[in-house]
């Protein structure tokens, strides 16, 4: 067989959704699996409805998703070779002009037949088509006629899409036939449905692809969930992009819609977190951190690298995304921390005097590892006869501002001395306040 020759479509009038990034993957999967080709070509010959804008965010997505191209093409720019391919149906009788507008003749009778590399053989009748206008009075190419002109053109093998289009497919290739030209063969992927199982849309927090980035997802895990909607080896949930390019065939694609779910993309986009690179998933949190507004990026210099590396470690373990890890990185920063009332609750009377006391064997201290720390919080506790239990909730409170945390003794590490000890005393000034309400 040729070398594969796949591409991915896109009509710049919106953003890169989760359905047209999953079109992209499995095309740009089967080309790199097979060793072929991945075209991107953008689809901008309705002109109204398209723009620049647009086509940087479609780029922008897939270069943040990895799917590098190796051709790139803008519809537009080949409007010639559209109209020449036009004027030749003309000549040979397949189309017509009528009111200013190019159409092209669907035969009457017969059937045309899509042998559809999923769905197997599909037939239309040609009686039920209707025929379609491919240049438009002002010149420009539809999108039926553009297809498949550039498709043959640009040596399309497969043309992998979703299939809300296979009701095009049938016209396209009775325009390949009328050009005189061979069709590509036809893969349509199963709908992605929301968890109602009505088509996914907006309503089921089906977001644009640079959305999820700013939403703290990895790209490694949206090109992992991406991937599962719609293909499938076994029960293997968990893929790297080197395995997908290894695993992807058609063969694993199923006939049945996939169904979209956004717990699942957490799950996964955990796994990933736990899996990155430590020093790269540092840097990512610090730039989250700035994109949330926790802290300005001179703070964020300022905390040094080694407590930055240390805190991505941590907060990766309980947090699915880089925003929520961002969110919970606050108590890093030297401020006073927002209890938030749930906290507070922790902060009862009985505690200020515990609470003084760790705060004064803290400020003892001569290191702060995690070690040291321990032993400072344990040893101001075997004076006061008081379990770990009874103080370990209401200091991650003061420390962190929040009830759930990475490891206590690593978090009163972290924030380093000056900050435990003056969160520890005003925690402890809280509970002898709340004393005298
Ligand atoms: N521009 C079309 C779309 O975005 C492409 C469809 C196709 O792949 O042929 O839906």
């Amino acid at each position: 067989m040729s070398q594969v020759r796949v591409r991915f479509a896109p009509s710049p009038t919106g953003y890169l959704h989760v359905g047209g990034a999953r079109t992209a993957l499995f095309n740009w999967l089967y080309a790199r699996h097979h060793g072929g080709k991945f075209i991107l070509r953008i689809e901008d010959t309705d002109r109204s409805r398209s723009t620049d804008e647009a086509i940087e965010q479609i780029l922008e997505s897939m270069r943040w998703l990895g799917l590098d191209w190796d051709e790139l093409y803008r519809q537009t720019d080949r409007f010639d070779v559209h109209r020449r391919a036009a004027e030749e149906l003309l000549r040979k009788g397949a189309a017509y002009e009528h009111e200013g507008a190019v159409w092209f003749r669907i035969p009457r009778t017969g059937v045309t037949v899509v042998e559809d590399l999923l769905l197997g053989r599909v037939e239309f009748k040609n009686s039920e088509l209707k025929d379609l206008v491919i240049l438009r009075s002002d010149g420009t190419p539809t999108y039926n006629f553009a297809c498949v002109v550039d498709d043959s053109d640009m040596g399309m093998t497969h043309v992998i899409r979703g299939d809300d289009h296979l009701n095009n497919t049938p016209k396209q290739i009775l325009i390949y036939r009328a050009l005189g030209r061979e069709p590509p063969k036809f893969a349509h992927l199963p709908m992605i449905l929301g968890p109602d199982k009505t088509k996914l849309s907006k309503r089921h927090g089906a977001v644009s692809v640079l959305e999820y980035r700013r939403r703290g997802f990895l790209p490694e895990a949206l090109v992992n969930f991406f991937a599962r909607l719609g293909w499938s080896h076994g029960d293997q949930e968990i893929f790297s992009r080197e395995e997908l390019v290894e695993l992807f065939d058609l063969s694993g694609v199923g006939k049945s819609a996939a169904v979209f779910d956004e717990q699942k993309l957490l799950w996964i986009n955990h796994e990933w977190l736990k899996r990155a690179d430590l020093p790269r998933l540092a840097r990512l949190l610090a730039d989250y951190i700035v994109q949330e507004g926790i802290a300005t990026p001179e703070e964020v210099g300022q905390l040094g690298e080694g407590r930055l590396l240390r805190a991505a470690e941590l907060l990766r373990e309980r947090n699915k995304t880089l925003v929520s890890m961002a969110q919970a990185a606050r108590f890093l920063f030297p401020r006073e921390l927002p209890w938030p009332e749930e906290a507070r609750r922790y902060l009862k009377p009985e505690l200020a005097e515990p609470l003084e006391k760790i705060a004064a064997s803290l400020s003892a201290c001569s290191g702060f590892s995690p070690e040291e720390v321990e032993q400072a919080v344990r040893g101001g506790l075997a004076e006061l006869n008081l379990p770990l239990k009874a103080v370990a909730q209401p200091i991650r409170v003061a420390i962190t501002g929040r009830t759930v945390s990475p490891g206590l003794f690593d978090v009163i590490s972290l924030v380093g001395q000056e900050q435990a000890v003056s969160r520890l005393r005003r925690a402890a000034a809280l509970c002898r306040s709340s004393e005298t309400n």
